[in-house]
């Protein structure tokens, strides 16, 4: 049996986490304004070359198809960089 309401809770809890998951929040081409305290609520730029000529600013939870994870490495460098200008 298929479909949205015979879906068991904990089914659609996980496939919603997951949306979470993939989103500007945790790709590469986002550009939090605060990035030490971004969540999914954050606004920022997106950097992606395809995207850049629309100066769009996108909130952590946005996603676009273009979407790629960013690495925890990644994240650290932003991090202590925001951190020294402070
Ligand atoms: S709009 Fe797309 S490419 Fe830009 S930060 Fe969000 S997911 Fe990444």
């Amino acid at each position: 049996m298929s479909g949205s309401s015979t879906e068991p809770e904990l089914q659609r809890n996980l496939k919603r986490i997951i949306w979470q998951y993939e989103n500007c929040l945790s790709c590469v081409w986002f550009v939090p304004n605060d990035p030490l305290n971004a969540d999914i609520l954050e606004r920022g730029k997106c950097t992606h070359s395809k995207l850049k000529p629309y100066n769009l600013l996108v909130s952590g939870r946005d996603w676009c198809n273009l979407y790629t994870e960013i690495r925890q490495r990644a994240i650290d460098l932003m991090q202590e960089k925001a951190a020294k200008e402070e």
